[in-house]
């Protein structure tokens, strides 16, 4: 695709254990704010969320958070960015934060940032967008889930080709240049989906 303007990225609203998670947000928040590229997020200012966009805004770059109003409290909605939009519910904070973005990766996280990805990767499944999705899986911390949906497929439950709706990458180095190169998902027909 061309480049993009803005990454949506989830990720956790808790750091995880070890600095590794943390070093990887800032490492993705450094290059997206070096080759000019927004940031799309929860709008949370706590865990791998508030480390990535404290990052890019103290490098110059572009932050837009998107956090529905029962949890702005909560997650301390990250104010230092440049737009944040305070919404109703989960679901207009999920469609927002796609509408505003050309691609989206996934850094590591928790529930949440499961129920994000398996949104996104399940909308595509059904052609409702072909945005590329990447997964950074840096160090292993995917690994139970990409076993998980290879278990699915080779259990029948999927078409193999499910595989493709998202692209595996290893660091943060990696995401820019994989969402330039990408190309969209050949699709399964409607017949190997059901
Ligand atoms: P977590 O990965 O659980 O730390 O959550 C990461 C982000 O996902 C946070 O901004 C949460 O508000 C959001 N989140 C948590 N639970 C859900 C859910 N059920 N659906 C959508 N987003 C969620």
């Amino acid at each position: 695709m061309a480049d993009p303007k803005t990454l949506c990225v989830y990720c956790g609203s808790r750091t995880g254990e070890g600095d590794d998670h943390e070093t990887l947000a800032q490492e993705l928040g450094d290059f997206m704010a070096k080759e000019g590229v927004g940031l799309v997020f929860g709008g949370g200012g706590i865990g791998l969320m508030g480390v990535i966009a404290r990052k890019i805004m103290a490098s110059g770059g572009r932050v837009i958070g998107v956090i529905p109003e029962h949890l702005d409290r909560v997650e301390i909605g990250f104010r230092g960015g440049t737009e944040l939009h305070v919404v109703k519910s989960m679901h207009e904070r999920k469609k927002l934060m796609f509408d505003l973005c050309d691609a989206i990766v996934v850094l590591p996280g928790g529930l949440g940032t499961l129920d994000e990805l398996f949104e996104i990767i399940t909308w595509s499944q059904l052609e409702l967008h072909d945005k590329p999705v990447i997964i950074v899986n840096h160090a292993g911390y995917w690994d139970p889930l990409i076993s998980l949906i290879d278990h699915v497929i080779d259990q029948g439950f999927a078409a193999p080709e499910c595989r493709d709706l998202f692209t595996v990458v290893s660091s943060a180095a990696e995401v820019i240049p994989t969402i330039r190169a990408h190309k969209p998902p050949v699709r399964p027909s409607d017949s190997e989906i059901f």
